[in-house]
């Protein structure tokens, strides 16, 4: 198979070939984080600063790739590395989520798992203290993917969900954040966003791959604006046969490309693309039968091709006056990250010994 198939790949490899150096037979578990992108400066940022931020990423990398190691669930993993992240007030999500309008807290959050394309999602909640484990509930124990307001509220009432009083999520920081934009008299959209959504996406040994993402969503946000983070298939989409995506940035541009969906879209029919290149050259009977049918899932998705669709995809996102960054996990293990921005609080590990955090773009 291998002879035939190697003049049509070009951006495709077989599913055993190894994403880096380990052994191409072992199963393999990969987990990508965010804290959010934007305009950040290095020169900007003091050492200590910078060192509360690093160590923030990499616990909440550390928290996930136990999961995962231990051959838990990407989900599982997913919820394990947002967690920490939505309580730590450095980031705008659960404690130190930025405030609406009339001065509010309101939490927006989603969570899929890419085998049975499971998802759940909650916009506009304001006492619970992790959204993130609340979407997560919306998949399990519910009916439906999307709940709002105060019906989210009372069905994490009835689940048990733990909740917290304005004052855990109030920081002074996200205060002085509005009363700037409001002195300056400018919208949540005119404002130059030092992003701080938190998302989490992940690979496990069974070849399960799950996507979370979790925000306050924009300073000075008002009339009930919801951003794309909640929504499935623009800040959030998980499908086993493509990749697992979290996103970042203005999220009314990313709701209108799609972004999550988009780039799992490209990688999914961009396989299929190589697989027919490949049918093609399989030999056929008098009445054009093949002599065997070669199957999407004998491929993989390799590193380039799906940094490739998701720059192309946040490219798109730029074209529309869109800024911020996507992570993403395909299924062969490959974690990896696309912005558009001068900085993305990042980082990563896989089963291949990456293990790494970021800020500034270029490190
Ligand atoms: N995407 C989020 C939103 O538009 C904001 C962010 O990522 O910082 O609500």
């Amino acid at each position: 198979m291998k002879t035939l198939l190697s003049a049509a790949l070009l951006s495709f490899t077989l599913w055993a070939a190894p994403a880096a150096a380990q052994d191409p037979n072992e199963p393999r578990w990969s987990l990508a984080i965010h804290g959010g992108a934007g305009t950040l400066d290095p020169e900007r940022i003091t050492p200590e600063l910078r060192a509360e931020y690093e160590a923030a990423l990499q616990d909440a990398l550390d928290r996930g790739t136990q999961i995962l190691k231990d051959g838990g669930s990407a989900v599982d993993a997913v919820k394990a590395a947002i967690v920490p992240l939505e309580d730590n007030p450095l980031f705008n999500a659960g404690r130190g989520a930025v405030f609406t309008w009339e001065g509010e807290n309101e939490l927006d959050a989603s969570i899929m798992v890419g085998g049975d394309r499971s998802a759940g999602a909650v916009t506009g909640v304001k006492a619970i203290k992790n959204p993130i484990l609340l979407a997560d509930k919306v998949r399990t124990e519910s009916r439906h993917v999307f709940l709002s307001g105060a019906g989210a509220e009372e069905f994490a009432a009835d689940k048990g969900l733990e909740t917290a009083g304005p004052e855990w999520f109030a920081t002074e920081r996200r205060r002085e954040a509005l009363e700037r934009m409001k002195a300056r008299q400018l919208s949540a959209t005119d404002v130059d966003h030092k992003f701080g959504t938190v998302g989490a996406v992940a690979l496990d040994l069974s070849g399960n791959l799950a996507a979370g993402t979790s925000t306050g969503g924009m300073t000075g946000k008002r009339w009930g604006r919801i951003g794309d983070s909640p929504m499935i298939g623009a800040g959030n989409y998980a499908d086993n046969r493509s990749c697992a995506v979290s996103a970042t940035g203005s999220g009314e541009y990313f709701i209108r490309v799609g972004v999550a969906k988009e780039i799992c879209s490209r990688l999914f029919y961009r396989l299929l693309r190589e697989r027919d290149a490949v049918q093609a050259t399989v030999p056929v009977d008098e009445q054009g039968v093949p002599e065997y049918y070669i199957h999407a899932s004998e491929f993989g998705i390799e590193a380039s091709a799906a940094q490739e669709e998701a720059d192309a995809v946040m490219a798109e996102v730029k074209g529309l006056g869109g800024s911020g960054g996507v992570i993403l996990v395909t299924p062969d293990g490959h974690a990896l990250y696309s912005f558009n921005t001068t900085g993305m609080y990042r980082g990563r590990a896989t089963s291949d010994g990456v293990n790494e955090v970021a800020i500034f773009a270029g490190e």
